[in-house]
């Protein structure tokens, strides 16, 4: 866990090297192996000074998230973090300089063990990241983070750092004063034993700055006026961007204010609290859940199907070189594949190169990109009309217009060009997989890739099997999502597969307040406040009015008699066939676009839609828009559209930018519990239709007193 030696000159060093991992991680494990080696040296005659290292390629990665999740006991917590504080304060005055040697990153914890030295040196490492992601997983840095780094760099400094989870490099760190010297990479430890014998020398007693005489926080505290200006702005841009939804931000703000007011030691207090609430509440436990694990699992290809040789891209091609096709081109050349982009011309196939040329161009002006990577990444683009030039690729991948004859036209084309064994992949977004693979004359190697817009920028694949997809076809397809650097999902085929069909139920819900005359702005807030990145109304112009419409008629046209008609529906059809208010695209929508202005809501809406008197509370509007979503996802897992919950909630997270704070739509299944949430979804079934009423799988998981996640 720790080694421990001591030199000729009684230099202690104390190496963090935590067994079986390749990175150090803070727990009580190495934190409990830490609080002995640091006793001993300071309470050993024969040793005069400390430096803290690393037998990593990092200095230490950041505290255990497993750990923290799975903590449950606040009172055991917090009597352990306030140990993990007096530790700290005894290194600080325990009258032997004690030096960190920073060989990489230290992020998390790891820097607070740093922070919590009198001295620090990093190696000039172009690798290594200082930072604290806490606030990023609903949490706070609770090892002194929120009160040693104001105290350094001043609250200004701090608040990107603390807040947003920032990460720095070594120079920026020495620049705000958090890290003291930076050295060639290899010397960081001679460099903090130097300074541990220089300070020996020197006689003086070594303190932090906040325990020197006269010490003041940089650019002044909370309450001059400078911190109060500061401060109070942090604060209400914090409540316009979160709503309050996201704990975490607003307790370390708490901490900085309340904690600055005073010394060091009622400041450390203070921040065992606010961290112990945020460690035991819902919103960190779902945000670990889903962005942590849940993506690590999704990332590391944990649904892959065993068994199935790991498929390496050379070679892929692309049909359709519009909006999606140029966007899944920069993405695969960016990682690096050869990419054939197929239109059906070449000056239409140019086109969408071209707007990959426009992309990158950005990159290059802005300082990311040097012009000769650009040509590089140019380079592996392959614009083309001719359907020969697919000769070799591995996988192809269609996004022609959503039209099945025209899908099935070039299914057939391209199938007799490529390989065997080479996989066929549509992006469609709402025609059915087992549907289109009936053009295919290998329907096993057929399956649904759908991507989100803009494709180059979402990290989201839906993966969608289809009735004959053969597991390798999957877990080659798998592959190719990874090998982008996107995170899959795989859901098994159906109408609107996962994503588009329960982030369609949150547009429908927001239609259905509005014919019930709820006033629209109330709607569209609601949706804001209940954490989703747009409201409904607004979405829905975005995605086109027309294409909901469009999506009902076809929907209707399917299924006949069996077809249920939604408020939705109606409201659409209106909007588009009464009303020629398209959306976005064209101008007018339920919002309308001035060229010269933001957009604001129609007026025409008052009359079109008239509001009713009483309208419902803003609760009752947040729980609808939210549990609609539940509820739906609940029937994906009941008709094994989903394979596993987690695939529900980061889907949603990524692909419609659900709020994480809840989990994701089964996380908030969890979090409210599930007996409780099939008593509000039967009280919202009585009184607004069966669209809320509570799938049979939960009642029975509620019954049997079963739950998505462990406690
Ligand atoms: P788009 O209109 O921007 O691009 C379609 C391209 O396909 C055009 O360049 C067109 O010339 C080309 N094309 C048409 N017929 C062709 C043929 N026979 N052979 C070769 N090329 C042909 O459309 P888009 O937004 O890129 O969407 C493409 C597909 O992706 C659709 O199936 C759509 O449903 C799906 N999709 C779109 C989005 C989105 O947000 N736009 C998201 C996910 C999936």
């Amino acid at each position: 866990m720790l080694n421990y030696s001591v030199d000729a000159d009684g230099i202690a060093t104390v190496e963090f090297d935590y067994p079986g991992k390749s990175q150090n991680i803070l727990n009580a494990a190495s934190m409990g192996a830490y609080a002995d080696a640091m006793q001993k040296a300071l309470g050993d005659p024969a040793v005069r000074g400390i430096v803290v290292a690393s037998a990593k390629k990092d200095f230490i990665a950041g505290g255990d998230l497993a750990e923290l999740a799975g903590a449950t006991d606040a009172a055991g917590f917090h009597a352990a973090i306030s140990q993990t504080h007096k530790l700290m304060r005894a290194i600080e005055l325990g009258g032997k300089p004690v030096a960190a040697a920073l060989n990489g990153s230290a992020l998390g914890g790891g820097l607070e063990v740093a922070l919590g030295c009198h001295h620090r040196v990093a190696a000039d490492n172009p690798k290594a990241r200082f930072g604290f992601p806490e606030a990023t997983l609903g949490l706070l840095p609770g090892a002194g983070g929120t009160q040693r780094v104001p105290r350094l760099t001043g609250m200004q400094a701090a608040a990107p750092l603390l807040m947003e989870g920032k990460r720095i490099k070594a120079a920026e760190a020495q620049k705000l004063g958090m890290i003291h010297a930076v050295v060639p990479a290899g010397e960081e430890r001679q460099a903090a034993r130097k300074w541990v014998l220089d300070a020996l020398a020197s006689g003086a007693k070594p303190l932090q700055p906040w325990d020197a005489k006269g010490f003041r926080i940089p650019g002044g505290g909370p309450n001059t006026p400078n911190g109060m200006q500061m401060l109070m702005a942090a604060n209400a841009m914090l409540r316009e961007k979160t709503y309050d939804n996201y704990p975490a931000p607003k307790h370390i703000l708490s901490c900085v204010y309340e904690g600055l007011s005073t010394n060091l030691d009622t400041g450390l207090a203070i921040e065992a609290r606010y961290f112990t609430n945020l460690v035991m509440s819902a919103v960190s436990k779902n945000m670990i859940r889903s962005l942590f694990f849940g993506m690590q699992e999704a990332n590391k290809l944990a649904s892959r199907p065993a068994g199935v040789q790991p498929q390496k891209y050379t070679k892929i091609g692309m049909l359709g070189a519009g909006m999606m096709g140029a966007g899944i081109a920069i993405s695969t050349a960016t990682a690096g594949i050869d990419i054939v982009l197929l239109d059906t011309t070449q000056e239409a196939a140019d086109k969408g190169k071209d707007y990959a040329r426009k992309q990158w161009n950005k990159q290059v002006q802005r300082g990311r990109m040097t012009a000769e990577a650009m040509d590089a990444l140019l380079a592996r683009i392959h614009p083309t009309a001719s359907y020969s030039d697919l000769a070799g690729c591995e996988l192809v991948v269609e996004a022609v217009f959503e039209k099945r004859e025209i899908k099935a036209e070039v299914t057939k084309k391209a199938e007799a060009v490529i390989a065997p064994d080479a996989i066929f992949a549509s992006n469609t977004s709402t025609l059915p997989i087992t549907g289109l693979a009936e053009a295919s004359v290998r329907p096993a190697n057929f399956i649904g890739l759908h991507f989100f817009s803009p494709a180059e920028k979402m990290p989201l694949v839906e993966i969608i099997v289809g009735k004959a997809t053969s597991d390798a076809t999957l877990a080659r397809s798998m592959d190719y999502v990874r090998a982008i650097g996107k995170t899959p999902i795989v859901v098994n085929d159906s109408r609107g597969f996962y994503t588009s069909r329960v982030f369609g139920t949150y547009v429908s819900e927001g239609m259905a307040l509005l014919e019930e005359g709820v006033p629209p702005a109330l709607i569209d807030k609601a949706g804001l406040i209940a954490g989703m990145p747009v409201g409904p109304l607004a979405l829905a112009d975005e995605v086109s009015i027309e294409l909901v419409h469009k999506i009902a008629q076809q929907t209707r046209a399917d299924l006949g008699k069996a077809y249920v008609e939604r408020a939705a529906d109606r409201v659409a059809a209106k909007m588009v066939a009464e009303l020629g208010r398209l959306g976005r695209k064209s101008g007018a929508g339920f919002y309308d676009y001035p060229a010269d202005g933001p957009k604001r809501l129609w007026p025409g809406l008052a009359e079109t839609f008239p509001v009713r008197a009483q309208a419902p509370t803003l609760e009752e509007i947040i729980e609808r828009l939210i549990l609609v979503q539940s509820v739906e996802t609940m029937r994906c897992l009941e008709e094994k559209v989903l394979r596993a919950p987690i695939d529900a909630d980061i889907g949603a997270i990524l692909g419609w930018g659900y709020p994480p704070f809840r989990g994701g739509p089964i996380g908030w299944l969890h979090t409210l519990g599930l007996p409780q949430a099939v008593a509000t979804l039967d009280r919202l079934a009585a009184q607004h239709g069966p669209r809320f009423a509570a799938p049979q799988l939960l009642r029975d998981m509620a019954a049997k007193g079963e739950r998505f996640y462990p406690a």
